[in-house]
């Protein structure tokens, strides 16, 4: 026999033996924080930023034939994914190896794909904003993903570039950066502009433009070069996780005089009221 029919041939042999296994594991099994569960009971809580913003990285050596293959340099490379987005590796590589052994041999499977991943876990749950003052930057080591590569209309989980824009904003000690997770306005002569392209059509932002109009502000949604950012009177963030945002500080320069300006309390208390209008509410009907 050839050597690839034979190693094939080994291999389907190993696969039949382990096709009549009656072990619990023999179909795969999974080390979620300390136990060992089969591997298709094994979860992660809705709430942990791996499955909300994809904020995670993973590696996966293989074993083949009993042998784990080039392991040391897979641990390797998820150590060094992990420091690249600020990602705790929660054990020593040393004390992983030996779960990954044990795992693998308590399986009984001789072949096999083992998929290590490593999530942010869990972050604070968001809060009702009120009219404080925020400072923002315009995030300079990073760029958004391209509209060619996934439609950022899409409200997505792919929060890569956001999640690296947030640490940099705060290595440069401001709170939010640029779109991440929120729709950016700026007023200049009494005008808002805010991005046409490139962002989610955010609903909040919607009620901006509703009650700009309503209060006969004019709202412009056509592209924004980044420098108007820096000449511009007022700006503010929205999202409905935290209502309008105002910015007063920008790359650490004050927004004009660093006040909270007219329009963004215009704006902010037109969009408060819109929560008590039955145009734009359901009544939740709560058991007693
Ligand atoms: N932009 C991005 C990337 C977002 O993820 C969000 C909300 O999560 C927004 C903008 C604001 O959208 P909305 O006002 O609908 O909450």
């Amino acid at each position: 026999m050839a050597t690839m029919e034979r190693v094939f041939a080994d291999y389907n042999a190993r696969k039949a033996i382990l096709a009549k296994s009656k072990h619990p594991f023999a179909d795969g099994v999974a080390w979620v924080a300390g136990e060992l569960v089969p591997l298709h009971e094994a979860k992660i809580p809705l709430i942990d930023q791996g499955f909300l913003h994809s904020d995670s990285t993973y590696d996966v050596p293989s074993v083949w034939d009993g042998l784990f293959f080039r392991l040391d340099d897979h641990l390797e490379r998820l150590s060094l994914s992990c420091t690249e987005i600020r990602l705790h590796l929660p054990l020593p590589k040393e004390g992983i190896k030996k779960i990954l052994l044990d795992m693998v041999s308590k399986s009984g499977i001789k072949d096999a794909f083992v998929e290590l991943i490593v999530t942010r876990g869990f972050k604070g749950e968001p809060e009702m904003q009120l009219a404080g003052t925020g400072s923002a930057i315009i995030a300079r080591t990073v760029r958004s993903i391209p509209p060619g590569s996934f439609d950022p209309t899409v409200k997505n989980l792919q929060w890569g570039d956001l999640t690296r824009a947030m640490f940099e904003a705060q290595d440069r000690d401001a709170n939010l950066t640029e779109g991440s997770g929120f729709n950016i306005c700026l007023v200049k002569d009494g005008v808002i502009y805010t991005p046409d392209r490139g962002v989610l059509k955010g609903l909040t932002r919607r009620s901006v433009v509703d009650v700009a109009t309503k209060n006969g502000v004019e709202v412009r949604v056509e592209v924004v070069p980044v420098e108007m950012a820096y000449k511009a009177d007022e700006i503010f963030m929205c999202t409905t996780a935290g209502g309008i945002m105002p910015i007063t500080s920008l790359d650490g320069q004050l927004v004009k005089d660093g006040k909270i300006g007219p329009i963004t309390k215009k704006i902010w208390d037109g969009y408060w009221e819109m929560h008590a209008d039955p145009a734009y509410t359901i009544k939740v009907d709560y058991a007693t």
